[in-house]
């Protein structure tokens, strides 16, 4: 009787939570999706010198992203603001139920547009700076991402990278513009160095940013 209180007092709990997050979002302004890939038992890739976890640098500069769409004024949701994964329980099928749950997210708020944030790795060390995603079904997604690549290109002092297409779960969440950002390779030396920089992280996610604000003026 008890653990069944509690379960119904999580369930209040938590559907209370969305509906203060879908509250406060402004109808009159874009809602944007910021998606920090991995967490939890989930690390992603690593960096080859550091060491460092992927999900933790897409989580960085996800909440920088987040900071710069709010004080534009847009609606900024992000799938997850901790470590952890949101999978629930480390039962098997973890992975879908993490990225049903992103899914979910992107749903209940109506996303017009989902940047999912994640870092590269490649046997070939030489392989550097950013690449983004979209889904070859998307015209809109496609614009996004070149509007992105662009500025990525040009933090990475000219790169001539190419959005290239994906057929990932990510992308196939709404209608809307979804671009996934791969913003360095961590198995370059130089990028996993930059990757670990904060004043980095956040030229990453202003590159970002101006890409998305780009896209939205018609300025591509
Ligand atoms: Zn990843």
């Amino acid at each position: 009787m008890l653990l069944l209180f509690v379960t119904a007092a999580c369930i209040g709990l938590t559907a209370g939570f969305v509906a203060e997050r879908q509250s406060a979002l402004n109808p009159n302004m874009p809602t944007i999706v910021v998606d920090a890939g991995h967490g939890g038992i989930d690390n992603g890739v690593t960096g080859i010198n550091s060491g460092t976890d992927e999900a933790d640098i897409n989580l960085s500069i996800a909440k920088h992203l987040k900071g710069l769409f709010t004080s534009a004024g847009f609606n900024c949701v992000m799938t997850r603001t901790t470590q952890s994964g949101l999978y629930g329980t480390t039962a098997p099928g973890f992975k879908r139920r993490d990225m049903e749950a992103r899914k979910k997210v992107i749903t209940e708020c109506s996303a017009d547009m989902v940047i999912s944030v994640h870092q590269n790795y490649c046997p070939l060390p030489s392989r550097r700076g950013a690449t983004v995603f979209y889904s070859q079904e998307s015209d809109s997604g496609k614009q996004l991402a070149t509007a992105m690549q662009k500025e990525l290109n040009s933090l990475y002092g000219g790169r001539e990278n190419s959005v290239l297409r994906g057929d990932y779960y990510m992308l196939r969440c709404t209608k809307s513009p979804s671009v996934i950002v791969e913003s360095g390779f961590l198995s370059n030396s130089e990028d996993d160095a930059l990757l670990n920089d904060q004043e980095f992280r956040e030229k990453i996610a202003y590159a970002i940013f101006k890409g998305a604000i780009n896209y939205l003026s018609g300025n591509v």
